[in-house]
């Protein structure tokens, strides 16, 4: 049986070797064509196949109606051991020396298959409820620093828990949904009271997402050694952020209006099996000692390689960050693990976000806020201007892969344009 995991394995397709969509990646996401119903679908380089057509053909193991389908839910419902074992009859069917059954069966090839350029892609996942964390010690310490006191910079449950926020599922958007500069209240430096206008500290968020596929009870908890079963897999995510709108309405709940206008999503929920060659050991939590339930075994944090990139109204793009997904103190089990430790149930198709994602360095620091160190050291971009925050018709890129063995397992990209407030 052929595992979409070997990185010895080959397509009979020919496909770019720079692809982020290697045979041993076979994501799963959603597109439409023309004026057709939307299909559950893979990726293979540039090309995208509808899944529907391959099980209905008897080619994939599993009923047909899961990929008839806007939405991947009901496919992740359906457990790892299936969706694993779809994964691989999927590169079975795609690689060389595989089974023969698609490439032999011209028809079908001309149906399934679409180039990427053809089709749209939609939001892959119908998302219940969503969560952000805050997970990047360089991140909270960054922003502990800016805001608060650069000699306690992590306030004093940041290294006990995975803190984290409610957030709003509605106003997650797929790559390539622009959305208008949000509008809201702040308080501007030195005035006795606030005013209503256009955001002018408009912001991005390096993060990535989880999406979980299947669900715990109500009143169960999920423990670090369960979290892989339950988590499907991973997506860029750009959690848009209204600096000025955030400083003025956070105390003493939170994040709220100055968050919930636009998340953007990459397309392809890349599984967590593909990312299997990019674990690496866990930051170190013995100082202080982490609560038992926290705790876990193996390797659970991901070397995956991420950038930002802004691209001004008609101009070129200029890389302004370089980050990695290793910059997370709490893994993604950890996370799972605290949000259901009080019983809390997770539903399929929740999604879960990192948190800004920034490094050590400054030029890896995952948003305008850190890169400009509040507005202090402008961004300066390819085409001679600066940046201190996002301006109208800015566009922003996230991308990112890992690579091991010349195999690149990636994510694509998500982005998003910013439009004038209305
Ligand atoms: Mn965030």
């Amino acid at each position: 049986m052929i595992s979409a995991n070997d990185l010895s394995l080959t397509t009979w397709l020919n496909i770019s070797k720079k692809t982020d969509f290697p045979i041993q990646n076979i994501p799963f996401g959603v597109f439409s064509y023309e004026n057709k119903p939307p299909r559950v679908a893979t990726r293979i380089g540039d090309t995208v196949i509808d899944l529907f057509l391959l099980a209905n053909e008897g080619l994939l193991q599993v009923d047909p109606a899961v990929f008839k389908q806007s939405n991947i839910n009901d496919f992740m419902a359906k457990g790892k051991s299936l969706t694993s074992a779809i994964r691989n009859q999927i590169a079975s069917l795609l690689a060389e020396g595989g089974n023969p059954a698609l490439r032999n069966n011209k028809t079908l090839l001309g149906e399934a298959f679409y180039d990427l350029s053809e089709v749209n892609l939609l939001m892959p996942v119908a998302v219940g409820d969503y969560t952000d964390f805050y997970s990047s010690r360089e991140h909270a310490t960054n922003v502990g620093t800016m805001f608060r006191d650069p000699e306690n910079a992590l306030l004093p449950n940041w290294l006990h828990l995975p803190v984290g926020y409610h957030g709003r599922a509605s106003s997650i958007v797929v790559s390539g949904t622009d959305f208008h500069r949000p509008k809201g209240q702040t308080m501007p430096a030195g005035a006795d009271k606030p005013v209503y206008g256009a955001c002018k500290l408009l912001d991005f968020e390096l993060e990535m997402g989880f999406v979980i596929g299947t669900p715990n009870q109500l009143g169960t908890q999920i423990t670090t050694k369960e979290g892989e079963d339950h988590i499907f897999g991973l997506c860029l995510f750009n959690d848009w952020s209204a600096r000025d709108i955030q400083k003025w309405e956070y105390v003493p709940l939170g994040p709220f209006l100055g968050k919930s206008f636009c998340s953007s999503v990459s397309p392809w929920i890349v599984t967590l099996e593909a990312l299997d060659h990019f674990r690496i050991e866990g930051q170190d939590q013995s100082e202080p000692e982490i609560l038992p339930y926290l705790k876990y075994e193996g390797h659970k944090r991901y070397d995956i390689q991420l950038e930002a990139v802004l691209q001004p109204e008609g101009g070129e793009e200029t890389v302004i960050s370089r980050s990695n997904f290793k910059n997370m103190y709490w893994n993604m089990c950890q996370q799972l693990a605290h949000h259901t430790v009080n019983g809390c149930n997770m539903n399929t198709g929740d999604l879960c976000a990192s948190g800004t994602i920034s490094g050590t360095t400054p030029d890896s620091y995952g948003s305008m806020l850190e890169l400009s160190w509040r507005g202090t050291k402008p961004v300066q971009l390819n085409d001679g201007s600066e940046r201190k925050f996002l301006k109208d018709g800015d566009t922003l890129i996230l991308r990112g892969y890992g690579e091991k063995d010349g195999v690149r397992i990636g994510f694509g990209e998500v982005r998003g344009t910013v439009l004038p407030a209305l």
